[in-house]
């Protein structure tokens, strides 16, 4: 393969058509993935917020869930916002749907209860220069809990975890994909370069 790797963005439900224009705009070659043949063709992959119960779903009717496994077990980086990071979860509080279990966290899904299902806040984001992230929330999930592996790059005021990494795997609660500012797509991309370098 000659260039810069494709950055995969799995397509089965929700919010991927936004990440792809978003790693387009920033110069990234970036491909849909439905099927294990096109995600063995990435060298990184987002899993996009939509509906984690559906995506669990579809990825089961694919046979997707091994080949994911094993993509995100082999180092290549994988990052999962809102649904996405639902699906990246060790545990889940609800149980369901059955998340990938690859970061060592406990999520709690629609983490922000009725009230405030929705919301948008500016949030200081470790890693990322240039002041606030303007982070958009959709019923989003929360992390309630982290493992020692896991360093937390971005909390609210009342201290709950927005967004995490652990090695390869970023991890956020909002959709960085609905607004314009592309850091966290940049940073996402970098640790793909270092994955590459390694
Ligand atoms: N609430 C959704 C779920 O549980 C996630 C919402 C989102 O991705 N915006 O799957």
């Amino acid at each position: 393969m000659s260039g810069a790797p494709t950055v995969g963005v799995l397509a089965l439900q929700g919010d991927f058509e936004e990440h792809i224009v978003a790693l387009e705009d920033i110069g990234v070659t970036a491909a849909p993935v439905r099927t294990a043949e096109q995600l063995a063709r990435v060298g990184a992959l987002i899993l996009p917020g939509g509906e984690s119960t559906s995506v669990a779903k579809l990825m089961d009717a694919f046979d997707l869930r091994e080949p994911l496994r094993g993509f995100a077990r082999s180092g290549k980086p994988v990052w999962g916002t809102c649904a996405g990071m639902i699906l990246l979860a060790e545990r889940i509080i609800e149980g369901r749907p059955e998340p990938l279990g690859l970061m060592d966290m406990l999520v709690r899904r629609n983490g922000f209860g009725r009230q405030v299902d929705s919301f948008e806040t500016g949030i200081d984001v470790d890693g990322l220069d240039g002041g606030p992230f303007h982070a958009v929330f959709i019923r989003a999930p929360a992390v309630v809990e982290t493992g020692p592996a896991v360093e937390v790059l971005a909390s609210l005021d009342d201290g709950t975890v927005v967004a995490a990494r652990q090695g390869n795997l970023l991890a956020t609660a909002f959709h960085p994909e609905l607004t314009t500012d592309r850091r966290l797509h940049a940073l996402f991309v970098a640790m793909l370069a270092a994955e590459v370098a390694r």
